[in-house]
């Protein structure tokens, strides 16, 4: 199938992308284009005029600024998963890069890009979920910045509005002892998660749990963090401990049959992946004493 007509506009600024999208009609931003391509392809997006922001250098950064590791939008998926400063500052994102797609289609993808399309099985909002991250929207009018536990609104659908485009998104950084695990499973190397898991800790000198944010994906409409295993907070991460408090999350989520996989293998991988997590996540920790 061939993408409906449309227009198109090269952007060299991200003022030039707001006075786009303010004006009307059917248009649409596109970044990498791994997802927007093949939804045109198949006529689920018809967009009458495409903004490329490929060629905007103020959307393509990678910087720490303060307490927080901030991203432009439209920064490469390779680039950040080359960059020294992500795999050093975090290490999540930098373990969750290596599942999304392939090292081709992470070329062109874009960590906005994938913020905005919010696929529930997408890799990059469940890091962002499970470390409360920050989304930044410009439009004509101004900037909003958008918790990402409350960006994802469903399969494909955030909180974006029609005349908003994604400028950076800021990561936490936490001080302290600090791991981090993912965890995935995946019919295909490269496919898109089955069930996801990814989480992080602090621990004290005494191996103690101070902190933990853990999420899951694949679980739900869009990635879901889960509090259960924060009775781990207080406690030494034993593998006991772990099992105990990862029971605790069937209450928090809600898997449905589809034709990849049941509800209930779901249920199971995510508690079995969560566990990993977790424990990967006290490891990485104790390594850093
Ligand atoms: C074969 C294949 C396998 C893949 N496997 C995986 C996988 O395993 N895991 C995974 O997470 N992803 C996977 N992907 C998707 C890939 O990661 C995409 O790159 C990503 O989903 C979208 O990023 P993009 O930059 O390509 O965005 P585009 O395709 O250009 O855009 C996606 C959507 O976001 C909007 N958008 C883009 N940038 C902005 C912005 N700055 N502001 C506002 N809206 C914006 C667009 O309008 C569009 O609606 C795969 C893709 C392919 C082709």
């Amino acid at each position: 199938m061939k993408a409906a007509e449309f227009d198109y506009v090269r952007a060299t600024s991200i003022d030039e992308v707001c006075d786009l999208l303010d004006d009307a009609g059917e248009h649409k931003i596109i970044a990498g284009g791994q997802t927007l391509v093949p939804l045109m392809a198949m006529r689920l997006a018809r967009p009458s005029l495409l903004i490329d922001i490929a060629d905007v250098e103020e959307l393509r950064f990678i910087r720490v600024d303060g307490d927080r590791l901030c991203i432009g939008a439209a920064t490469r998926q390779v680039d950040a998963e080359r960059s020294a400063l992500v795999r050093t500052r975090l290490p999540l994102l930098a373990q969750a890069l290596r599942w999304v797609g392939h090292p081709q289609t992470r070329n062109r993808g874009t960590i906005g890009g994938s913020i905005a399309a919010a696929d529930p099985s997408a890799e990059i909002p469940l890091v962002a979920v499970t470390l409360e991250a920050q989304a930044v929207a410009r439009s004509k009018t101004g900037e909003t910045v958008l918790p990402l536990t409350d960006f994802f609104r469903g399969p494909m659908m955030t909180a974006l509005a029609p005349d908003q485009c994604l400028t950076e998104i800021r990561f936490p950084l936490w001080p302290g002892q600090v791991g981090c695990g993912f965890h995935e499973v995946s019919a295909r190397a490269s496919d898109f998660a089955l069930v996801a898991a990814a989480a992080q800790v602090t621990i004290d000198a005494d191996g103690t749990c101070t902190r933990l944010s853990c999420a899951l994906s694949g679980i739900g409409a869009a990635p879901v963090r889960v509090t259960a295993p924060a009775a781990l907070v207080g406690q030494r991460l034993s593998p006991a401990t772990i099992e105990q408090a990862v029971s605790g999350i069937d209450a928090e989520i809600a898997p449905e049959d589809d034709q990849h996989a049941s509800a209930s293998y779901r249920r199971r991988v995510a508690r079995v992946l969560l566990a990993r997590a977790i424990a990967d996540a006290r490891d990485a920790a104790l390594a850093t004493a």
